[in-house]
């Protein structure tokens, strides 16, 4: 499996190919920056290995404790989170689930303690009509994020599949004949005091 760094320089340096094909392919500045800024974000701190304590999870600093359900739920690199899409899918649903529950909790006290105003209904209506205004970025935001993920998860995929080759390749240039066997075995009961 590639290290956090591994991933970071893939991330790095696919980045203005990414800028490049989304500029080619939409010929829009603001579609293209919302597309990189998700795969930047989920290549760094929002991909796959959030299902572990990696330097993904770490980056999320004092954040950090909202992923720790997402981590106790999630095999590490089980398709829910290492999966097409919907590792992608999961991951956005998770944090607005989280994101929305700040916020009803952060109005609701701010309307208690200080009587500030807020309306459950309203706050819904207006979240609803943000995205319904903003559909086309919220979807190049979510081709970023998952070219992110698959940028992740391919090199994992190929990291492991090079780790069995090698693995296949070894018996054959370090063949373990039962003579080598047995003089290992006195070597090691030599050894005993
Ligand atoms: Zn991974």
């Amino acid at each position: 499996m590639p290290s956090g760094r591994t991933h970071d320089r893939i991330t790095l340096w696919s980045l203005p190919v990414i800028v490049g094909l989304s500029m080619l392919a939409t010929r829009n500045a603001k579609i293209t920056l919302l597309l990189a800024s998700g795969y930047l974000f989920s290549g760094l701190m929002f991909g796959p290995d959030l299902d572990i304590h990696s330097v993904q999870f770490k980056r999320w600093g004092l954040l950090r404790g909202i992923w720790l359900p997402y981590q106790k739920k999630m095999r590490h690199r089980s398709r829910y989170s290492h999966g097409f899409l919907i590792g992608t899918a999961i991951r956005v649903v998770y944090l607005l689930v989280i994101v929305g529950a700040g916020v009803g909790v952060g109005g609701a006290i701010a309307h208690l303690l200080f009587d500030l105003p807020w309306d459950w209904g309203q706050a819904w209506q207006q979240s609803q009509a943000f995205a319904q205004t903003h559909a086309l970025g919220g979807v190049a935001l979510f081709i970023g994020l998952e070219l992110g993920a698959m940028s992740h998860s391919l090199a994992d995929w190929t990291g492991s599949a090079y780790k069995r080759w090698q693995r296949r390749q070894r018996p054959k240039s370090t063949p373990s004949t039962p003579r080598s066997r047995k003089s290992t075995y006195k070597r090691s009961s030599k050894s005993k005091p």
